[in-house]
């Protein structure tokens, strides 16, 4: 038997550890069905240390007790204060560390005594002996220091498939990277990075929670950016309708009981397109973009000498992203690990191979061909009734549903035929046709009534189409069964060999929902009702220096708990959030 190393990405904002079992990489998780640790350490009220969740929710009552961001002071000689005391950022990552270590030891049964742990590749010396030490303090031999694209680039397997080069796109929640790699027989070598420390998909939540505040402030007259509970929330929707948007052409931003005007409640409620979307993150993206040209640059190559694009980080599912760094490098790019996980994935796959053990493959379900429609668009200068739009992409993980948004093309158009395709052809003509509908009876209305298009595929194979007529809801559906394997000749063997590999694997893949979600045990249950006592009396404490508005909002939140203290734990799971968000905010 080998021994055990395990592979850590202790990331600006979230960590995660993993390890390599049975030839398999596991990313263990932190909580029942949560595999990222948030970065963040602090000292609760009895002295005793908080890390990740637990730190994250004090930080808004406490941040003279409360750490985060420590990884951007690595290397500086600087004291950071937590609860009066002095620490050196290696002390503070070493907590997170030991965190890490811990959960993986309760996981695994032995003791760990060993870590790769991974860095950004812009890290000098000072921050990487500075991380070293950090593991040293956790108990932890740091056996190897890595670049994340390099453990990115080991998650993806990049580096079995002969010399190539490769990009590394890396777009967080608040950081964005890029780096030019060249994979060469087993190692990876990070030839140029460049980025922005402070990009991300914060700030695409940020240009949601304008258009909202404008929204507001045209209907109702409202101007709620003062409120610190409303804007807590509206944080949130934003969020949310952001991720919604990644899988579909329009989401709605809504807030019950957002607000209240003159003893009147103010719900939020509007929709907003991806089109519209799209254009206001626009220059953030062509931002990235550019510093893709400078990192090419600086490594001396160009857009025809990259081989592959890896995507990491959360807000590379944004489809934005994915289109135009297709349409800029010429090239589809690899979205299939996880892209919160690939890092630590990657981590534990290099400690693996240190310890003596087989290279192993992260195993994903992926769809191997690419699953679309036809609509009327403009092709080599004329207008085409065939144009191909693919929904599903190759090589996306499943299952998956994607929605796409058309329009009618006459005025009165009471139907539209529906063709279903599987292949890569920009003429979908060429490409095999699996099925066909018509959706009949739309409203008599002018050209352009939209319709919702939607593709989901399962683990099975199964393939539903459905398509939906926006503004009265009116819907058709078929579904094509085996849409994976309905290919002919040695494709048929192929996909069928690959799917085959995939479903005998998957069983065993951790992380599956359900697998350890149950219901919380007793001990959880009554430990959260202490943490919502602990919650109410820290806002009580709050609102002696709280502002009119927003003690109301924080009298507000503390009802709202004590409301579900005798609910179920769900119920006031939430209404704990809620105040937390609200400390949080105040802090903030
Ligand atoms: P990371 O720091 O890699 O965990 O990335 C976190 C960022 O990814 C946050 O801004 C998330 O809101 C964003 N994110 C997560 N899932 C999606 C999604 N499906 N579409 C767009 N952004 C997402």
């Amino acid at each position: 038997m080998t021994e055990i190393i395990v592979g850590i990405d202790l990331g600006t904002t979230n960590s995660e550890v993993a390890i390599v079992r049975g030839g398999r990489v596991e990313v263990i998780p932190v909580a029942p069905g949560v595999r990222i640790l948030p970065s963040l350490v602090g000292v609760a009220d009895d002295g005793s240390l908080l890390v990740g969740e637990a730190a994250r929710n004090q930080y808004a009552l406490h941040p003279e007790r409360s750490v985060r961001s420590i990884k951007r002071r690595m290397g500086e000689y600087t004291a950071v204060q937590m609860a009066g005391k002095d620490y050196s950022p290696q002390e503070i990552s070493a907590m997170i560390l030991r965190r890490l270590r811990d959960i993986a030891e309760a996981h695994i049964g032995e003791p760990v005594g060993k870590a790769v742990i991974t860095v950004p590749a812009y890290f000098s010396d000072a921050q990487r002996q500075a991380t070293r030490e950090a593991g040293e303090i956790a108990g932890l031999e740091v056996v190897r220091i890595i670049n994340e694209p390099t453990a990115a680039a080991l998650a993806y397997e990049s580096c079995h498939s002969g010399a190539r080069k490769a990009l590394v796109y890396d777009l967080g929640g608040g950081t964005f990277d890029v780096s030019v790699v060249n994979l060469e027989s087993d190692v990876v070598e990070v030839l140029a990075s460049h980025g922005n420390n402070h990009l991300g998909g914060d700030d695409f939540d940020q240009k949601l929670i304008t258009f909202a505040i404008d929204h507001l402030k045209a209907q109702h007259d409202i101007d709620i950016r003062p409120h610190a509970q409303a804007m807590a929330r509206l944080q949130h929707a934003a969020e949310a309708a952001k991720i919604t948007l990644s899988d579909e052409p329009y989401a709605t931003l809504a807030e019950e009981y957002l607000f209240e005007k003159d003893g009147v409640p103010i719900h939020l409620s509007v929709e907003i397109s991806r089109d519209d979307y799209e254009e206001m993150i626009e220059p953030y993206v062509a931002e990235t973009l550019e510093a893709v040209h400078v990192a090419l640059s600086g490594a001396g190559l160009t857009v025809a000498d990259i081989n592959e694009i890896l995507l990491v980080g959360g807000a590379t599912r944004t489809p934005l992203v994915q289109r135009r760094l297709e349409s800029e490098l010429g090239m589809q790019p690899r979205a299939e690990v996880d892209p919160d996980l690939c890092v630590a994935m990657g981590a534990a796959i290099q400690a693996a191979v240190i310890a003596g053990g087989q290279a192993p493959t992260v195993l994903v379900d992926v769809t191997p061909y690419t699953f679309g429609t036809s609509a009327l668009e403009y092709f080599n200068g004329d207008m085409y009734p065939y144009c191909y739009v693919p929904l599903i992409r190759k090589n996306t993980p499943i299952p998956v549903s994607k929605s796409e948004g058309f329009c009618t093309v006459f005025d009165g158009q009471r139907q539209v035929d529906i063709n279903v395709y599987q292949g890569e052809d920009p003429d979908a003509l060429n490409n095999i046709q699996i099925g066909r509908f018509t959706i009949e009876g739309l409203r008599d209305a002018p050209a352009g009534n939209p319709l919702i298009t939607t593709f989901s595929l399962d683990h099975n194979g199964i393939l539903q189409v459905t398509s939906r007529e926006k503004n009265t809801g009116l819907v058709h559906s078929i579904t094509i069964d085996n849409a994976i394997s309905r290919f002919t000749g040695d494709k048929l063997g192929e996909a069928r060999h690959r799917i085959d590999a995939l479903f005998r694997d998957q069983d065993g893949e951790e992380g599956r929902p359900g697998a350890s979600v149950g219901a919380a045990p007793i001990d959880d249950s009554r430990r959260l009702r202490v943490e919502a006592g602990a919650l109410i009396e820290k806002a009580e404490r709050l609102l002696a220096s709280a502002g009119t508005e927003d003690a109301e909002d924080l009298v507000n939140g503390i009802e709202a708990v004590k409301d579900q203290l005798g609910g179920p734990d769900a119920s006031l799971k939430t209404a704990m959030d809620a105040l937390a968000d609200l400390l949080y905010y105040l802090d903030a």
